[in-house]
């Protein structure tokens, strides 16, 4: 019980610091399977008993160190690489019929060869250093971790969520992990990191004394190098009951998000300048010759307005999540999956109001920080339904305007459907008496819903869609 009012102290501590966190979900994905599994939100207690977080920050390397990361990088690069081949030519092997030669391909590896997997390669990797010098100059389990990376995005080729992992061209390896730290690695000059060194660190941020540091990923970004520290905490926070006054989040392209209180908010407007720079820009690569220095340096200027437009989205998207979470303690929002939507027509907007991100990752956290209820509901034709008498309401997608013929409500469309989806996230709870809210069958039902909101919207705001491209 003490340990739960510490947890319970701890995360009042981290709800009032003010500050963002970078990626809730991102650091989890790497860790150790032991600790998935232990991360786990446990659904008999209602108690989330280990808290993972993944903080940014700037650093300022010394020129020797930025080759030292330069390098350490393109040896994972060659390690990525020839991993990859290996495995690729495993499976090339498989393709021929065993009864005929093809001229396309053929056996190229013994038949009882054995698949190429993570402990395998590991096992190799461990062989080929005793030969080749440079691996042995960087740390022996960030490589381990390469491969385990690599694993993991074959294995979710295999099942068929993701593409199959790219071979990368120079320069294109933009980050490594170090999968343990020291456990005095931080001090106030900087970050103690294996191979590199003392690197000096930008603390914009204190790190509570609470939090073991995990891991540490250095990533080069077009504005600099940073470092992804992973914290975790033991506390034992339990998970937010629904309470409070509730709020039905309707997203779209239109509006970016229409509530259930009737609130309608847009697409903020620094959007398009920046835009406009990045076409600007663009449009002046042509006149470059590919490869020269001034093409080099268009480029680079091109990367830092796209990681502008992604750091102010995410700032203003921060911000509008903590705008809701004020103003409510139920949110409820759409289970639709963004990625089927980003393959659409308008998958440009999609991705560039971030639509996913912010539901996905970004609403979640800030609720789980504010302590709001986060919850999903199915989104089988909200848009269709009256939220004042339940009758169906058919509209043709391009209609904007909700009118009921049977009780005479009429409101904007997407508020309509924002109070539909607040009914329905209340009426789940009432049910099922706190436990979650997911209309659990995503898969057919987001598609459908989605494809109408994706018809709906090419009707509706075509001439709106010119105004957003710039
Ligand atoms: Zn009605």
């Amino acid at each position: 019980m003490s340990e739960c009012s510490e947890g319970i102290a701890a995360i009042g501590k981290l709800r009032s610091t003010p500050a963002i966190i970078v990626d809730w979900a991102g650091g989890v994905a790497e860790h150790d399977q032991k600790d998935q599994q232990r991360n786990t939100y446990n659904r008999d207690v209602n108690i989330v008993d280990m808290l993972n977080m993944t903080w940014e920050f700037k650093l300022e390397p010394t020129a020797e160190q930025v080759c030292e990361i330069e390098r350490t990088l393109e040896i994972c690069r060659q390690v990525w690489n020839f991993a990859l081949r290996e495995r690729k030519d495993w499976l090339n092997s498989r393709k021929c019929p065993i009864n005929a030669c093809s001229l396309r391909s053929e056996y190229i590896l013994a038949c009882d060869q054995p698949f190429p997997g993570y402990h395998r390669q590991a096992k190799s990797l461990t062989m080929a250093k005793q030969e080749i010098e440079h691996l042995r100059s960087v740390n022996a389990q960030m490589l381990q971790q390469l491969l385990r990376k690599l694993d993991a995005a074959w294995e979710s080729w295999r099942l068929k969520r993701s593409g199959f992992p790219r071979f990368k061209k120079s320069g294109r390896m933009r980050s490594f992990l170090f999968p343990q730290m020291l456990r005095n690695c931080v001090s106030s000059e900087g970050i103690k990191l294996p191979q590199l060194g003392l690197i000096r660190v930008r603390w914009s941020r204190g790190i509570p004394d609470w939090f073991r540091i995990k891991q540490a990923r250095i990533v080069r970004k077009a504005s600099g190098y940073f470092v992804l520290v992973s914290l975790q905490s033991d506390v034992e926070i339990p998970a937010v009951m629904p309470h409070g006054h509730p709020v039905g989040i309707d997203v779209g392209l239109e509006y970016f998000l229409a509530t259930s209180d009737g609130e309608q908010v847009k697409r903020p407007r620094f959007f398009n300048a920046l835009h406009r720079k990045l076409k600007l820009l663009q449009r002046r690569l042509k006149t470059k010759v590919r490869g020269s220095n001034n093409w080099l340096k268009l480029q680079r200027k091109i990367a830092r307005v796209y990681q502008r437009i992604a750091d102010t989205r995410k700032d203003w998207q921060f911000k509008l999540a903590h705008h809701l979470c004020s103003h409510a303690g139920m949110v409820f929002v759409e289970d639709l999956d963004f990625r089927i939507m980003a393959k659409g027509m308008l998958g440009k907007h999609t991705l560039d109001a971030g639509l996913g991100q912010f539901v996905n990752q970004i609403l979640p956290w800030v609720c789980f920080k504010r302590d709001v209820y986060y919850g999903k509901v199915d989104a089988r034709g909200t848009s269709q339904e009256c939220p004042d008498c339940g009758a169906e309401v058919r509209k043709d997608l391009g209609i904007r305007i909700h009118h009921c013929h049977a009780c005479g409500s009429i409101k904007p469309r997407d508020v309509a459907s924002g109070q539909v989806i607040c009914t329905r996230g209340q009426r789940g709870i009432e049910n099922a008496c706190g436990v979650e809210v997911t209309g659990a069958l995503v898969t057919v039902s987001s598609q459908l819903a989605l494809k109408q909101e994706l018809f709906g919207v090419t009707q509706g705001i075509s001439n709106r869609t010119v105004r957003l491209v710039g």
